[in-house]
C-alpha cells in the first residue's frame, strides 16, 4: 500500500470531500482552509511536485489547471476569481509530496503571498 497521503484519499483509504474526479485528477476540499474556498487539484498518478515533471506529464500538468478552473466555476468562484499555487519543496513550502495545486477564493487574496 502506498505511503503517500494523497496517493491513498485517490485510493479512497483516507477520507476526503471530493469536489471533483475524471480520469486522470481528483479535487477535494483541503483540511485546513485559508480561505472559504480552498480545494486542492491533484493528479490520480503518484507524481512528488513540478520540479519531478517531464515532457511525459504535459498533458497531465495542462489537465490539472482545466480541473482548478472546472473546480472554481463548481464553487461558485469563477467570476468572482480566485488563486491557484503550487508549492514545491522546502523552501516552497511543500508539506505532501503528491503534485497539488491549490484553488484558494470566496474573498480577496492578498499579495506577496509572504
Ligand atoms: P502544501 O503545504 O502545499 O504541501 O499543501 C498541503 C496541503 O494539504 C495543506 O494545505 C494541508 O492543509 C492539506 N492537507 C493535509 N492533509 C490533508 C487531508 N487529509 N485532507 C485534505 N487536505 C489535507
Ligand atoms: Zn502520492
Amino acid at each position: 500500500m502506498s505511503e503517500c497521503l494523497f496517493c491513498k484519499i485517490v485510493e479512497r483509504k483516507v477520507p476526503a470531500t471530493v469536489v471533483y474526479e475524471d480520469d486522470h485528477t481528483l479535487a477535494f476540499d483541503d483540511i485546513h482552509p485559508q480561505a472559504p474556498v480552498h480545494a486542492l487539484v491533484i493528479p490520480k498518478k503518484h507524481v512528488a511536485a513540478v520540479r519531478d515533471c517531464g515532457e511525459e506529464e504535459q498533458a497531465l500538468l495542462g489537465k490539472l489547471l482545466l480541473t482548478c478552473a472546472k473546480v472554481a466555476q463548481l464553487k461558485g468562484i469563477a467570476d468572482s476569481g480566485y488563486r491557484i499555487v503550487t508549492n514545491t519543496g522546502k523552501d516552497g513550502g511543500q508539506t505532501v509530496f503528491h503534485l497539488h495545486f491549490h484553488v484558494t477564493g470566496g474573498r480577496h487574496m492578498r499579495w506577496p503571498p509572504g
